[in-house]
């Protein structure tokens, strides 16, 4: 044998299935001349190769350097071995191994190859809703297990045709492999049917519904991860009917449009926030409206943001082309159920809201609703994680036990650990009803499944009454461990930086279970991966009703103003009071005074809602955090001042709300603007918690700071902490991967259960 013959195995691990990798790896060998084989198995991608010593080097680097758009290699482990002398470089067909270590890739949007064939008269895919490649196309959503090929997908009941197959059979072309590969003569195909879910007889379905929307009509469309529920954006009526059916009263509602001059129409869109329109991603980017627009005004209401995306479904591009510049796309479900992903569901679940149904015969595995993405303080903020991130792992720093983490009760997701990876669900929903925790159920079997991860630990929330720790509580030969809601805050925060601790936590949120029997909410932590200790907290106030003090904030406004002016408040000359009714208002400060049925919290959350409420921006709200968002929006730009808070000293400290609730009423009673006592409030937090920054650093020397939960979805806040923080010579750390909100909450869990011992 040739002496200059060398010989060498390579396993690639990362998401290197289904994103073209092998086609890849065959023409980078076949170009450095170099023989052997290319095979999935399941502990990754393993490729021998051999000739020229300088060739293998060659080879190897490129493999990293020039790696396909969706491939994401984490790992190359190579070994020397002994050359055989093979003839020629194949791939061969997919192995299954004892453990699996290859990454499943995300759903992406169709790429600029397939969209221009789609809409080229002369290729065998003009017009074809289905068309994808290695590069693009349904991936999570379709795949039932792992190895990543066609017969483990809802692609198996289709089969090729020749055509089809010889793309998919040959090396050099562009879908070789692609198991979604499809084409009009046997893939996936589209139909129209009625409101009665009876199929409606029409040559080109997607010229019939757009015709049905362009009347107002409502159609339901099968995308990716579920339904959408479609209208005409600009169409006021077809708006409010489409509100009124889905009962989503204020919510607002987000808008596809075909492109991005479209979107210019009716909203501001920054560099940045362009580039993430059109990611592969494709997720949901929360825009800066135009003012007097032609956006329908109940797209969203009240509100100076709006949700677009662009399309990323060869469907969602056909139906735009048919002349919308904007259509309504909201998920196919009633208020706070899962979106609706199999053709029966969608027919029963949304009878009596669509008009008419767009349906396709591909299969939906797993349901995945439209990710929420914002640009804050220069960078990317993730509201909800799902469709195009998920199952992409966030990587931690040190690898933890098998693990599953089951999360919060609202905005759910689940976190499955392995090794350094965390998988988070994608958005699951409010556990609050029984289609979402089957939802919740599903997620989990399949997750394991695809991920194949035999969890030893289980992680949950200390809340005994929320679905996910009862279901956790109901499993058998796992190690459970609870983590408080705030805990979990601040370590998820720290997994996706990085950190182990210790820090000083700011987590501050609607509701958390706190082990003091209060609910928990304004909390200034000091933390690391396995323990907590509460330095600081608002003072606790009654929320007079219980849940419904969070529907309404008029019962919190009513509850602060007490707390700050004792029982004579209610003679202050506040609309919030006359407008609420004496007779309600003298009830709730019954109860509050009485603690009947008032449970006490420290809500950062709750005082928002307050302060909303006092300042007569929202007595009632219609979601969760409606109020606080609005008080956020709000606040005046350019506004310096800021209210002067108080703590007292204590362990743990107590913040007293009474002083800026004070504030607020005496500039909203001397006539001050609204939106310069919300831009004082804003200010003075900041200045509050970078003051207790400093005070803690003094004593303990912690010098970073990890910003956690909810109401740091408030840009203003977390603009101005981060700002704040920063001069004050803290290393400031923030969301950005995973959700402040409880969406990103099973992360935490998992790094802190895992960090216990
Ligand atoms: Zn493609
Ligand atoms: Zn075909
Ligand atoms: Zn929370």
């Amino acid at each position: 044998m040739d002496a200059r013959l060398a010989a060498r195995r390579l396993l690639v691990n990362g998401i290197v299935q289904g994103v073209g990798f092998r086609p890849f790896v065959y023409q980078l060998a076949l170009r450095h001349g170099l023989k052997g084989e290319v095979a999935n198995t399941s502990e990754g991608v393993l490729i021998d190769i051999e000739g020229a010593p300088e060739r293998l080097d060659a080879f190897e680097a490129e493999l990293v350097s020039r790696t396909p758009p969706l491939a994401r290699i984490t790992e190359v482990r190579a070994t020397e071995r002994e050359p055989r002398g093979a003839a020629g470089f194949r791939i061969v067909e997919s192995r299954r191994g004892a453990s699996m270590e290859t990454l499943i890739p995300p759903d992406v949007a169709v790429c600029e190859d397939c969209l221009a064939e789609l809409f080229d008269p002369r290729d065998r895919r003009f017009r074809y809703p289905f068309i994808n490649c290695t590069n693009c196309g349904p991936r999570y959503t379709i795949i039932e297990d792992i190895p990543y090929d066609r017969p483990k997908t809802s692609m198996r009941d289709f089969a090729m045709c020749p055509a089809c197959r010889a793309e998919y059979e040959h090396p050099a072309d562009r879908r070789f492999h692609a198991q979604p590969n499809a084409c009009p003569a046997c893939g996936p195909r589209l139909a129209l049917h009625n409101a009665a879910g009876d199929p409606v007889a029409a040559a080109d379905p997607v010229a019939a519904a757009a015709a049905l929307l362009r009347e107002g009509a409502i159609l339901a469309v099968k995308g990716l991860g579920g339904f959408h529920l479609a209208v005409d954006a600009f169409d006021p009526e077809a708006v409010a009917r489409l509100r009124a059916r889905k009962r989503r009263e204020e919510k607002p509602l987000a808008v596809m449009s075909p492109d991005l001059a479209a979107v210019r129409t009716y909203a501001f869109v920054t560099e940045e926030e362009a580039r993430l329109l059109s990611a592969p991603e494709r997720p949901i980017v929360l825009l800066r409206k135009r003012p007097a627009g032609p956006l329908a005004a109940g797209v969203a209401p009240r509100n100076r943001w709006v949700g677009v995306l662009l399309p990323y479904t060869p469907l969602h591009h056909l139906l735009l082309a048919e002349g919308f510049p904007a259509l309504v796309m909201t998920s196919g479900n009633l208020s706070e159920e899962p979106i609706a992903a199999g053709n029966e569901e969608a027919l029963a679940r949304l009878s009596g809201i669509a008009d008419a149904f767009l349906l396709h015969d591909r299969g939906i595995v797993r349901r995945c609703d439209d990710s929420v993405v914002r640009r804050v303080a220069g960078k990317t903020r993730v509201v909800r994680r799902a469709r195009g991130y998920v199952p992409r792992p966030v990587f931690l720093a040190r690898r933890l036990p098998p693990l599953l983490a089951v999360g919060a009760e609202l905005k759910n997701t689940v976190c499955l650990v392995k090794g350094d990876r965390a998988f988070l669900s994608p958005h699951i929903g409010d556990l609050e009803n029984l289609a979402t925790y089957e939802a919740f159920c599903e997620t989990i079997a399949h997750l394991e499944r695809i991920l194949d991860i035999r969890p030893e630990i289980l992680a949950c929330d200390l809340h005994p009454d929320y679905l996910s720790t009862r279901w956790a509580e109901e499993q058998r030969g796992l190690l459970l461990r609870r983590v408080q809601h705030h805990h979990a805050h601040v370590a998820a925060c720290m997994a996706e930086h990085g950190l182990t601790g210790p820090v000083i936590g700011i987590a501050c949120d609607g509701t958390g279970y706190g082990p003091d029997g209060t609910v928990w909410g304004g909390e200034v932590l000091a933390a690391d991966a396995a323990r907590f200790e509460r330095l600081a907290h608002f003072a606790c106030v009654p929320m007079p009703g219980g849940a419904a003090a969070i529907r309404e904030p008029w019962r919190m406004a009513v509850s602060h103003l007490q707390a700050a002016y004792g029982s004579g408040f209610s003679r202050l000359d506040l609309p919030v009071l006359s407008e609420t009714g004496e007779e309600r208002v003298r009830v709730a400060a019954a109860m509050a005074a009485g603690g009947v049925n008032a449970p006490l919290t420290s809500s950062l959350g709750r005082l928002f809602d307050a302060v909303a409420a006092i300042l007569g921006l929202r007595r009632r709200v219609a979601f969760e955090g409606q109020a606080a968002m609005e008080l956020e929006m709000e606040a005046a730009e350019g506004v310096e001042e800021a209210y002067d808070t108080e703590w007292e000293e204590g362990e743990p400290r107590r913040i007293l709300p009474a002083p800026l609730v004070r504030a607020v009423v005496e500039d909203l009673l001397r006539g001050r603007p609204a939106a310069e006592i919300s831009a004082r409030f804003h200010n003075g937090l900041v200045r509050l918690f970078v003051r207790l920054c400093r005070r803690i650093r003094e004593e303990r020397g912690l010098a970073r700071v990890v910003l956690s939960g909810g109401v740091f979805q408030n840009a203003r806040l977390l603009e101005g902490l981060l700002r704040g923080l920063a001069a004050a010579g803290f290393a400031v750390y923030s969301h950005e991967q995973v959700p402040a909100n409880d969406g990103g909450i099973a992360l935490g869990q998992a790094l802190v259960a895992a960090s216990r011992n």
